[in-house]
């Protein structure tokens, strides 16, 4: 399969954290659980204006699966979902937001700062994951995707396997060095804490094995 290439700004700011030593990495779990609520919170607004909508409470929650035999982080919501479209629009280029700081900012800046100041969202991951899969299907479509990257070299989209609207963020957590450890991203006690830190005030549960966060 072909791999598509990011924008370039997208790709300059991934390298940058990529190979930034990094001393807030955690901040990822904070950016991938807004992106969550975000898409909990898109089905919410329609539901308001929907009457073929409704918005059943206990079904919107958000979930983080730590599998250590397998290296896997897997951040999934029951939110709006992409269709292939999205996985272009959204994923292949840097957030707005993300982009706008980036060019405003002086080009000498480091990632740490860059990160620190504005928060850069999905890509953040790649701080912690040497590959991600997002695996979605969009609110009223029937078909899935799978969008996967290694990072600044570009990203595939293909079909995908899921039942439900939503979507599984599955990060390939990197294998420790000499010098950086990734182990805590997989250990519950370390996630529950930078949950609780960062994500305090999402309106939606977060669970964690059998218990909400
Ligand atoms: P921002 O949240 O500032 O827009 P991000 O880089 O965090 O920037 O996310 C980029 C976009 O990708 C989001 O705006 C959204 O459209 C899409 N996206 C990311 N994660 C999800 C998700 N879990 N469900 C649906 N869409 C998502
Ligand atoms: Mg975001």
């Amino acid at each position: 399969m072909a791999k598509k290439q990011f924008k370039a700004e997208s790709k300059r700011l991934l390298e940058l954290m990529i190979n930034s030593i990094y001393t807030q990495r955690e901040i990822f779990v904070r950016e991938l659980i807004s992106n969550a609520s975000d898409a909990i919170d898109k089905i919410y607004y329609k539901a308001l204006s929907d009457d073929n909508l409704v918005f059943n409470k206990e079904d919107y929650y958000i979930t983080v699966t730590a599998d250590k035999d397998n290296r896997t982080l897997t951040i999934s919501d029951t939110g709006i979902g992409m269709t292939k479209e999205d996985l272009e629009n959204n994923l292949g280029i840097i957030a707005k937001s993300g982009s706008l700081a980036f060019k405003n900012e002086n080009e000498a800046q480091d990632g740490h700062n860059i990160i620190g100041q504005f928060g850069v969202g999905f890509y953040s991951a790649f701080m912690v994951a040497d590959r991600i899969s997002v695996i979605t299907k969009a609110l009223g479509s029937d078909e899935a995707f799978k969008w996967e990257s290694t990072g600044a070299d570009g990203y595939t989209i293909a079909a995908g396997e899921k039942d439900s609207v939503g979507t599984d963020i599955i990060l390939h957590i990197k294998e420790n060095t000499e010098e950086d450890s990734y182990d805590e991203y997989l250990e519950e006690y370390r996630l529950k804490s930078i949950i609780k830190k960062y994500s305090d005030f999402i309106r939606f549960p977060i669970k964690m094995g059998e218990e909400t966060v």
